[in-house]
Formats: C-alpha cells, sequence, structure tokens
C-alpha cells in the first residue's frame, strides 16, 4: 500500500489530544474511527478540517484480512483493554509500515507484539512486551484470559502481566 521508505507516521486518539498532528509538518494517517472518537473536541475541529483539506492528515480503512490478523493477536495476548478504534489503528499502521504514534500503555502492547514501528508519548513508555495471564491466587494454577473462575477450586481468578519471551508471536500469524 505504502513504501516503507515513505515515512508515515499513525496516530491514535490519545497522540492527537496530546497534539502530535500540530507540532508535526509530516502526513499524519489515522482511520475513521479514531476520527470519529477525536472530532468531539469542538474547539479543534476547523483546524482538522484544514489539516483534512492539506492533506496533512488522511483517513484511510485498514483492510478486513489485516484486522482479523491483529484481532487474532489481541486475543492471543488477552488484552482486553483496546477498542475496536485501538485496535484498527493498530492495524493500519501494521498495513502502512507506519510508525504508531501513542499514549496509550494497551495500544503499545500490541504494536510491540506486532513489530510495529512505535512512537510513544508518555513519559513510561514500554520496555518490554507483556501478556495478561489469569491465575488464581489460592492454588496458583494458571487461566486463559476468557477464564474467570478456577476450575479447581471455585476461587475468583486474578489477573497480572507476564513477559513474554516470543518475539515471533505476530509473523507466525501471517
Ligand atoms: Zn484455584
Amino acid at each position: 500500500m505504502v513504501s516503507r521508505t515513505e515515512s508515515r507516521f499513525a496516530l491514535d486518539a490519545t497522540a492527537f489530544y496530546q497534539g502530535f498532528h500540530l507540532r508535526s509538518s509530516i502526513t499524519c494517517i489515522t482511520t475513521g474511527l479514531v476520527f470519529a472518537e477525536i472530532s468531539h473536541i469542538q474547539s479543534n475541529l476547523s483546524i482538522l478540517d484544514s489539516l483534512i483539506s492539506n492533506r496533512r492528515i488522511m483517513i484511510f480503512q485498514p483492510t478486513d484480512s489485516t484486522l482479523r490478523t491483529v484481532r487474532l493477536v489481541v486475543k492471543q495476548i488477552g488484552e482486553t483493554q483496546l477498542s475496536d478504534a485501538d485496535i484498527s489503528i493498530v492495524a493500519l499502521a501494521k498495513e502502512c509500515n507506519a510508525t504508531l504514534v501513542t499514549d496509550d500503555f494497551a495500544v503499545c502492547n500490541l504494536a510491540k507484539t506486532l513489530s510495529i514501528d512505535l512512537l510513544n508519548l508518555g513519559t513510561k513508555g514500554i520496555r518490554e512486551r507483556r501478556k495478561w495471564v489469569k491465575f488464581c491466587k489460592s492454588c496458583g494454577r494458571g487461566y486463559p484470559p476468557t477464564q474467570t473462575i478456577c476450575s479447581l477450586c471455585g476461587n475468583k481468578l486474578r489477573v497480572r502481566y507476564k513477559k513474554l519471551i516470543d518475539s515471533k508471536i505476530a509473523q507466525n500469524q501471517e
């Protein structure tokens, strides 16, 4: 779709809230879902409109097959904090080989798993890819993210992040 040499930045909602589209002179791409999420900021509407007419912001829709790939990885890492808009912008960044600009931890985690270039606006950043795991506090047994109750002792499961060792999850999906 877009060549790797053409450097582009894919912005999620948090990137717009931080004003990244205002301080960069390069092309920003985003999805319709993200744009719908941010366009309620009335004071910025005229600026957004002019950036769109100058083609400084371009809105694309990722293909269904990329969305499917991304959703599969979301399920695999058990990330529950992601909206459809989040998933759409990660898919678009993947598809366009764009640098994903975000301030959202869950989006960063997903992008890292998919080997997407990241520009994290937050101060904390993300040092390693992690995965949600469910576990029982009483017996210590681990469970997939969809499970809520321990099947051995019936206790409510806790959630924690676990470091991912395999760095090639995304590639194996394709
Ligand atoms: Zn248990």
